[in-house]
């Protein structure tokens, strides 16, 4: 092979590394759209002191809710699984068996998105956030419980190929709804995606954010959950970020 052939030669077979090691079940089209409402039944979650004792439980209900039927309606293809649908109780680890187990079908993936308010005992903190697991958290695919059809997903890449894809979808899933809910709301102090030790998020085993939707602790933002106008408002914001992020990774 002359020295200039086998430099092409090179460069052509680098490139098709790089491809195969960026390609992941966490770049895969987004077929699934799992919907964690917090809390509910005999968990309230937080409690507004304004608003005659709003409740987490029932503002983060009635946005998921919304959002079901605004992805239903922009994107039928799109399926939508709630892990409450009503005022009940689910304990944590049913969420995230439900995240880590729903089949997603081949070739396509499921992402989890957790909606809850957020609450400080500083009543003039404000704001929305979107929380994703700490980066360097590592998360174990291959556990004993392992479905089939999750071996043949997880079979093709090792550990941290795995883990660094998440975190990248991860990511680009909290700034998609970020983006949204800062159009949405652009007076609403946006106060960004922050990495944090969550166990839902480090639980489900698949691109996961928790949006903290705002302050139920704070009077503005208390009074604003208590608005169906503003409920509506937020689950078209979160929605639209979803189906943005659907759009961008397909
Ligand atoms: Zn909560």
């Amino acid at each position: 092979m002359k020295h200039k052939t086998k430099y092409v030669f090179f460069i052509i077979l680098l490139c098709f590394l790089s491809g195969l090691a960026a390609y992941s079940v966490f770049d895969l089209p987004v077929s699934t759209i799992i919907l964690d409402p917090g809390h509910g039944g005999t968990d309230p979650g937080a409690v507004s002191q304004f608003n005659g004792h709003l409740m987490e439980k029932d503002v983060v209900l009635a946005i998921a809710l919304e959002i079901r039927e605004i992805i239903k309606a922009k994107h039928p293809g799109l399926s939508v699984v709630m892990t409450r649908e009503d005022d009940s109780f689910i304990p944590l680890d049913q969420r995230a068996a439900i995240a880590r187990t729903t089949d997603p079908g081949p070739n396509e993936q499921a992402v989890f998105i957790s909606i809850h308010t957020n609450s400080i005992g500083i009543e003039s903190v404000s704001g929305f956030e979107i929380l994703i697991k700490s980066m360097n958290k590592k998360i174990q695919f291959f556990t004993s419980g392992i479905q089939g059809w999750q071996l043949l997903r997880y079979a093709k890449e090792s550990d941290s190929q795995l883990n660094a894809a998440l975190n990248r979808a991860n990511t680009m899933l909290a700034s998609a709804i970020r983006s949204s809910v800062t159009d949405m709301f652009p007076d609403m102090r946006d106060r960004g995606v922050k990495e944090q030790d969550v166990w839902v998020l480090n639980a489900s085993a698949i691109p996961s954010v928790l949006v903290e939707t705002s302050f139920i602790s704070n009077e503005q933002d208390s009074n604003n959950m208590a608005s169906s106008e503003w409920i509506t408002a937020m689950a078209h914001a979160i929605a639209e970020g979803i189906l943005n992020f659907v759009a961008i990774i397909q």
